[in-house]
Order: C-alpha cells, then structure tokens, then sequence
C-alpha cells in the first residue's frame, strides 16, 4: 500500500517543484539510501548518513522527480569531485555544441554567452575563443578556480532568478545561455528557468542538455536515479515548465550515445515549435509518458530486475561459487543497495580509480579493491555494475573469461555472460 503524499513526514516534499501541485504519485521507494558517490574509509561506516529515495510523478505537469532534498551544499560543496573535463565523450560533444553555437548565432565580440554550471571551463573555452565574450556560473570551488585558470570569468554562486538579474547588472542581457547537465540537480526549476529567461536578450535563445526519463524508463536504467538527480525531464515536463516561466519549447534534438540518451532542449522568449518538437510530444503522448500508469509499470520491472539479481547471486552462493562486481560508481551504489547485494553475496568490488581502492562501497560496505585482485583472489563470476560499458569491460577482462570467470548483466534482465 502507498501512504498519501500529502502528509509532511520529515523533509520530504508534499507539493511539486515544477507546478507546485499536490497530485504527486510516488511509484518507487528505493529505501534509504547513503549518498551514492561517498564511498568511505572502512572505520566511518558507523557515522554514515542515509536519506530516503523516492520517486513520484506529478500528475499535473507530468514532472518526476525525488521526494526529498538532501541539501545542496552536502552533495556539491567543496568535496564535490566531478572534473567535465575528464570525460572523453562529453568533451567532443561540448566543443561541437560550442562551435555550432558560434556558427549559427553568428556570435562575436558583441555578444556574451552564459554558461549555468560551467565546471572548469570545458565548453566556454571553445566559445572564447571565437573570440565572444563569455561568462560562467558554478559554486564548487576548485571548478571555478580551474575555469578561472582558462580565462573564463566565473560567479561562484548556485543560479537562480535573483543572480540572473544581478548578472544583468554587472554584465548585460546573454545572447545565449547555456546550462547542460545541471537542471537535474536544481531544487527548484522554476526559479532556475525563470533565472534563464531573465538573462536572455529578447532574440536570445537558451539551450538545455540533460538525460531524458523516458530513456531511463526504457532501459529500466534506475541505477542513474539518486540524490544529485532531484527531476528526471521529458519534453512534456520541459514543455511546461517553459510555457510557466515564459520560455518557448522551440526545437529539441536527441543524443541517444550521451549519458544513455540525452535530449537538447532550445528555449526563446517567442517562435514556433519546430516538427522535432512536436513529433516528441506526440511520442511522448503515444507511449503514456503523461501517465502514471507509465511509470508503475518501470517500478514493477524495476522490482523483479532487484528480485531476480538477489536470487540469482544466493544461488550462485549456495552452488559454493565466489561473486565479485565490477565499477565503484555511484549508479553501483544504487543497484546494491536497492538489491540488498552485500557481503552475504559478494566478496568484493574492483574499480580502476586508485583513489577508491581501501574505501568501502556506501551502504553495503563491500570493499573496493583494484582491477589485479580479480586475477589473485579469481572469483567464479564478476557482476557488471557499471552495465553500460559490459562490452567494453568484457574486452578487457579476456584474461579473467579464460581461466573459466563468467560476467552477469545486472540490466535491463539478469544474465550471465560465459
Ligand atoms: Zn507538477
């Protein structure tokens, strides 16, 4: 049985922060979780702190988001790890961006573009230097300093309608005001979107990257669902949340390869949808992603994929067979946790980011070892939990499969690979 949404329990949210409605569906409780990407030295497991993870869908703008707010400074203060910079894919993929804005917009020295979570000047550094004036927004600190060190002016603040008219102030109205990867992790989207249109110019456009909920959905990908992740965006819940906050949903094009599957997103204060967007939201319509019913049917695959791994991993156990995992990150946070895969059933994690070797995975507390313990302690079967790389990783580990190790895909089934 569901408890109603409308009674206030500890920090969890009573009313959208889309559209403030109160028809909020919660369809998956993923229990209380510890932050997915804290990993922790083994002698502070006593002090580790969990928050509740749940997920519901507003029924009145169609937005899904989590139901409680871990506060931002927790998840994005000075601790706050994630260089863009060291991600290949999203490199190539931030400087196309950056030179096809230039391009198009015909930008120059008269024009200024506004990055919102700029990170260490991974994209605005393309833009500058076509010679635009540019300026980035990001409160983590050793980001802003390592953007700063590029030439890219950065305000060290969290964005939202307030700093948009100071930016105004200081700086002027943007050509183009970017914000990829971000819009996930924003509290309250309203204030960020109205931030957004507040800086535009009035022929100005804003362009918005982030995961799409209907690739999660489709890929049954519910490990990518954790605290940094407050709302989970369709064009349908984009759509509106633009039309509130005086933006125009105007064109949307797909990354399928991107964070397993990205949309684009291109706001302006007037203009006609292109096709693209329509066509997204009748795609959106057709498959019922405006319904609850929708997102019932994720959690019921969600629930037999935990169900089926942890029956799968006792019964290996029983066979006398050792299991070890594969990837220390934070999605594998999630799917051990929400399995209930710890030590009972895994030996151990391997990871090849020395940085975690000696630390314990959070909440489960199985240690992290590096790559080479897989050859030394040889363990029967290897769980896959970084899944969207299985390929890659089963290359690799070629060795391991020789001497008899088997892998298993957590997703979107458990299987076992030999
Ligand atoms: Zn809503």
């Amino acid at each position: 049985m569901k408890r109603p949404i409308g009674e206030v329990q500890d920090g969890r949210r009573t009313t959208c922060r889309s559209c403030g409605g109160t028809r909020l569906h919660r369809f998956l409780d993923l229990g209380d979780m510890p932050r997915s990407d804290a990993l922790l030295a083994p002698e502070a497991v006593d002090s580790e702190r969990r928050f509740p993870l749940q997920v519901a869908f507003c029924t009145d703008c169609t937005l899904v988001q989590i139901l409680y707010d871990v506060p931002p400074p927790e998840l994005f203060g000075a601790e706050y790890r994630y260089f863009s910079s060291y991600a290949d894919a999203l490199l190539a993929h931030a400087k196309e961006h950056a030179e096809q804005l230039v391009a198009e917009r015909r930008l120059g020295a008269d024009h200024l573009v506004v990055e919102i979570a700029s990170n260490d000047g991974y994209l605005l550094q393309h833009v500058s230097a076509a010679g635009v004036r540019v300026l980035g927004v990001d409160p983590a600190p050793a980001q802003a300093d390592a953007a700063e060190a590029r030439g890219i002016p950065t305000v060290r603040e969290f964005f939202d309608d307030e700093l948009a008219a100071r930016i105004v102030d200081e700086h002027g109205r943007a050509d183009v005001v970017i914000a990829n990867n971000v819009m996930a992790h924003v509290p309250d989207p309203n204030r960020f979107v109205a931030g957004m249109r507040t800086l535009l110019q009035p022929d100005g456009i804003v362009t918005v990257e982030n995961p799409s909920v209907v690739e999660l959905v489709d890929r049954c990908a519910f490990d990518t669902i954790y605290h940094e992740h407050q709302s989970y965006y369709s064009c349908t819940s984009v759509d509106r949340l633009f039309t509130r906050n005086g933006l125009r949903l105007v064109d949307v094009e797909e990354f399928p390869q991107l964070h397993g599957g990205t949309l684009r997103w291109t706001g302006a204060l007037g203009g006609t949808p292109s096709d693209a967007v329509t066509r997204h939201l009748d795609a959106e319509h057709d498959a019922g992603v405006d319904t609850a019913g929708y997102y019932d049917g994720f959690a019921r695959a969600v629930a037999s994929v935990c169900e089926d791994l942890r029956a799968l991993l006792r019964d290996l156990r029983a066979q006398g067979r050792s299991v070890a995992a594969y990837g220390a990150a934070a999605k594998g946070t999630i799917l051990l946790n929400a399995a209930g895969l710890g030590t009972d059933v895994l030996d151990f994690v391997v990871d090849r980011n020395p940085h975690k070797h000696g630390l314990v995975m959070p909440g489960v507390h199985l240690p992290v070892l590096p790559v080479t313990a897989l050859a030394e302690r040889r363990p029967d079967d290897l769980l896959i939990l970084a899944w969207n790389f299985a390929d890659e990783i089963i290359q690799q580990q070629q060795a391991y499969r020789r001497a008899g190790g088997r892998f298993i895909i957590p997703i979107p089934e458990p299987r076992i690979v030999t």
